[in-house]
C-alpha cells in the first residue's frame, strides 16, 4: 500500500487511481466499466424471503420459520452457500454494552435445501458466517429453495437489536440469510464483530410477525392486513395518516390501557411485504405510543410516504418525531440528494441504537430537541446510502457514513442556520480528528477492517469523506455536482457500487477528469494544514504563496483585513490544487490597502492556524 502510494505521488501529474487486482479483474470481465456504469456483464444475486417469526414477551425466545428462494445470476457454479448469522455477535461481547453470552445466537433446528436435509452444526456456527455445502452445484441462472426453522434468545441491552424493555423488542439482523456473492470478491465472509456494518443483496420479503393481542408491530415493508389486526377506530386513524400532513395519534396511552387498538384474538399475525430491499427489521410493544402522518416525496408521481413513530409516552422528543421525519424526507427528496425518498414508509422507534435499517430508524431518547432531530435526520439520510445504493458498508464505510454526515450537515443548515450547522459539524465531525496527531493517517480508501489507527475508523468513515464530498460540491458548483451525483446514483441504485464506481461516475457525470481530486482525498494519508508563507504586492495585486502541509485539496477563503477594520473574502475552490497539491500561489485584487491576510477553511479546519496569517509591515 505504502509503496503504491509513493509511486502514485511521483506520477501525480497524469493521475490514475490505484486499482486493486480484484477491481481490475472486474473491468477485464466487463462486470464494471471505466465510465462508471455497471458493465454489460454486471450481475448480482437475489433472494425471495418469507419469514414467519413468533414471540410472546416477556419470554425472550424468538422462533422463526423461513423459506428462501435464492437465484444465482452469477456466471459461476456455486458449490456452497455462505450463510450470515449476525445475531451470533451476541455470543461475544457486543456493541452497546451487550454482555457476552455463549447461549445467545441462532440455533438452527432444521435446514433443508431443495427438500433435502442439509448439514448444519450449531456448535460450529459460533461466528457470524457459516458455509453450507450443496449436494450439487447451483448452476448459473438456476435457483434453489431453502427451508429453515430456527430460534434464538433476544439479547438484553442497549445494542442495535434486543429487548428495549420487558415488553418492547427490536429485532434486526435476526434471520439466517444468504450472504452477498459478488463479481469482485466472491462470497462476503467478513465476520461481524459489532462495530462494522453490513453488506446485503436486494431481496423481496414477506414478513409475518405473530404476537399476543395488544402488541403492535412496526416493521420494514407495507402492512398488508391492517383490517385484520386493528380495531375499527384504530384502522380509521391509521388510514387517515396515510394521506394527511398532520400527526395522527393512532395509539395513545389511553387507547393502550383500554385495549382498543389491536384485534382481540389470542394472537395476531401482522404481515408486511417489501421488494428489492436490503433487509427487514421490526419492533413490537404493548405500551409504545403510535403516531403517524405522511409526506409528499415525489411530485411527478404524486407519491406520499407514510411516516410513523413508536415510543414511550414520556419521551418528549419522539412526540416530534413524525414531523421531524416529514421535514427530512421531504427535504432530502427535493434538495439533497434531490432523489425522491424511495420507500413507501419510514418508522422511527425509540430504542438505544442510533442506527438505520431499511424503512426503519432506532434512535435513543434525547433531551435536546435540536440534537434529537439531527440524529434522526442522519439515520433517515442513510436511506440513500447504503440502502438505495447497496453499498458494502463493512468494507467501505465512507461510502455510507460520509454521505449521511454530509446530508445531515446540509439539512442542518436549513434547520438551524449556517453558523450553528458549521459549529456542530466542526465540533462533532472534524475537531477531534484535526487536533489529533497525523503521523499515522491512513488513506480513506483503506478497507474499514484494515484501519488500524485508534479512532481512525470513525474519521475515515465520517468526517474525512464528508469533507471530500463537500469539497467536490464546492469545486463543481451545486448544479454540476448534483448532475454528477445523480449520474452515480442512477448508475448504481439497486446495485453494489464500489469506490471506483463512485469516482468514475462522478467524472463521467461532471464531464471532468476528477482522478487527481479523488487520488488526493482517498488515496493519500493527508489531513488539513495550510500555511501562508509569503505575500508580495505588485501595484494593487497581491500574490500569496501558500504551502499545503496537510495535503488535502480543500476550498478556503483568503480573508483580507483592511486598515479600517473591514474585511473582504476571496473564495478559492479546490481547483487551485489541480496542478500542484503541495505549493501554490494565488493572486487577489483587494479593493483597499491590506493590513493582513488570513487563510480560513471554515469547516475545513486547519491543524495549525498559527501559520495562516500574514500581516503587512
Ligand atoms: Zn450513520
Amino acid at each position: 500500500m505504502i509503496a503504491a502510494l509513493l509511486l502514485g505521488t511521483a506520477i501525480a501529474k497524469a493521475q490514475t487511481l490505484t486499482l486493486p487486482p480484484e477491481v481490475q479483474k472486474a473491468y477485464d470481465n466487463g462486470t464494471r466499466s471505466l465510465n462508471g456504469k455497471p458493465g454489460k456483464k454486471y450481475w448480482e444475486n437475489h433472494g425471495r424471503y418469507t419469514i414467519s417469526v413468533s414471540m410472546a414477551p416477556p419470554s425472550k425466545t424468538i422462533t422463526g420459520v423461513e423459506q428462501i428462494t435464492y437465484f444465482n445470476n452469477s456466471p459461476d457454479a456455486l458449490k456452497q452457500l455462505n450463510m450470515k448469522l449476525i445475531v451470533n455477535v451476541h455470543r461475544a461481547a457486543g456493541r452497546g454494552g451487550v454482555p457476552a453470552n455463549p447461549a445467545l445466537g441462532v440455533t438452527v433446528d432444521d435446514i433443508q435445501i431443495n427438500g433435502k436435509k442439509a448439514a448444519w452444526d450449531n456448535n460450529v456456527a459460533i461466528t457470524t458466517n457459516q458455509m453450507v455445502d450443496l449436494d450439487k452445484p447451483l448452476m448459473p441462472r438456476d435457483s434453489l429453495k431453502m427451508n429453515i426453522t430456527w430460534h434464538y434468545q433476544l439479547a438484553n441491552g442497549r445494542g442495535r437489536d434486543g429487548a428495549i424493555d420487558s415488553t418492547t423488542y427490536y429485532l434486526a439482523y435476526f434471520y439466517p440469510r444468504v450472504s452477498v456473492y459478488d463479481d469482485y470478491k466472491g462470497w462476503d465472509t467478513q465476520p461481524h464483530t459489532g462495530s462494522l456494518e453490513f453488506y446485503n443483496d436486494f431481496n423481496d420479503y414477506t414478513l409475518n410477525v405473530t404476537v399476543p393481542k395488544n402488541y403492535i408491530v412496526w416493521a420494514t415493508g407495507d402492512l398488508r392486513n391492517p383490517k385484520q389486526v386493528l380495531q375499527p377506530e384504530a384502522l380509521k386513524r391509521y388510514q387517515a395518516s396515510l394521506t394527511g400532513d398532520s400527526t395522527v395519534h393512532i395509539a395513545t396511552p389511553q387507547d393502550l390501557a383500554a385495549k382498543n387498538i389491536t384485534t382481540q384474538n389470542a394472537s395476531n399475525t401482522w404481515t408486511f411485504t417489501s421488494r428489492n430491499i436490503t433487509d427487514v427489521a421490526l419492533a413490537v410493544s404493548d405500551h409504545y405510543d403510535w403516531d403517524a402522518a405522511s409526506v409528499l416525496v415525489d411530485d411527478k408521481a404524486n407519491r406520499r410516504t407514510s411516516v410513523q413513530a413508536a415510543f414511550p409516552d414520556a419521551s418528549e422528543d419522539f412526540h416530534h418525531s413524525v414531523q421531524f421525519s416529514r421535514y427530512a424526507l421531504g427535504w432530502f427528496s427535493h434538495n439533497w440528494p434531490g432523489v425522491p425518498y424511495p420507500f413507501s414508509k419510514s418508522t422511527a422507534v425509540q430504542g438505544f441504537a442510533d442506527m438505520e435499517y431499511p424503512m426503519m430508524v432506532n434512535d435513543s431518547h434525547e433531551k435536546d430537541l435540536v440534537f434529537a432531530e439531527l440524529v434522526q435526520d442522519h439515520e433517515q439520510a442513510h436511506t440513500y446510502f447504503p440502502f438505495y445504493m447497496g453499498i458494502n458498508e463493512s468494507r467501505y464505510a465512507f461510502m455510507d457514513e460520509g454521505w449521511a454526515t454530509t446530508l445531515e450537515y446540509l439539512i442542518g443548515i436549513t434547520e438551524k442556520g449556517q453558523k450553528a450547522a458549521d459549529d456542530f459539524y466542526k465540533q462533532f465531525r472534524v475537531t477531534r480528528w484535526i487536533h489529533a496527531k497525523h503521523d499515522q493517517e491512513q488513506p480513506v480508501i483503506t478497507p474499514s477492517p484494515d484501519v488500524t489507527r485508534a479512532g481512525g475508523g470513525g474519521d475515515n468513515a465520517y468526517g474525512k469523506p464528508s469533507l471530500s464530498y463537500l469539497a467536490l460540491k464546492d469545486m463543481l458548483g451545486d448544479d454540476l455536482f448534483k448532475k454528477a451525483l445523480h449520474n452515480y446514483m442512477d448508475n448504481w441504485n439497486g446495485k453494489h457500487p464500489i469506490p471506483w464506481d463512485y469516482f468514475n461516475s462522478m467524472s463521467s457525470g461532471s464531464g471532468k477528469d476528477l482522478n487527481w481530486f479523488f487520488y488526493n482525498w482517498f488515496f493519500t494519508p493527508s489531513y488539513i494544514d495550510l500555511a501562508l508563507e509569503n505575500v508580495t504586492k505588485d501595484g494593487s495585486t497581491y500574490k500569496l504563496d501558500i504551502k499545503n502541509i496537510g495535503g488535502f485539496a480543500i476550498p478556503f477563503n483568503v480573508v483580507a483585513t483592511y486598515a479600517d477594520g473591514s474585511t473582504e473574502s476571496f473564495h478559492q475552490t479546490p481547483i487551485v490544487w489541480k496542478a500542484d497539491q503541495k505549493q501554490i500561489n494565488i493572486t487577489v485584487k483587494p479593493s483597499k490597502e491590506v493590513k493582513s491576510f488570513t487563510l480560513d477553511g471554515g469547516i475545513f479546519m486547519d491543524a495549525n492556524e498559527a501559520d495562516n496569517t500574514w500581516s503587512a509591515k
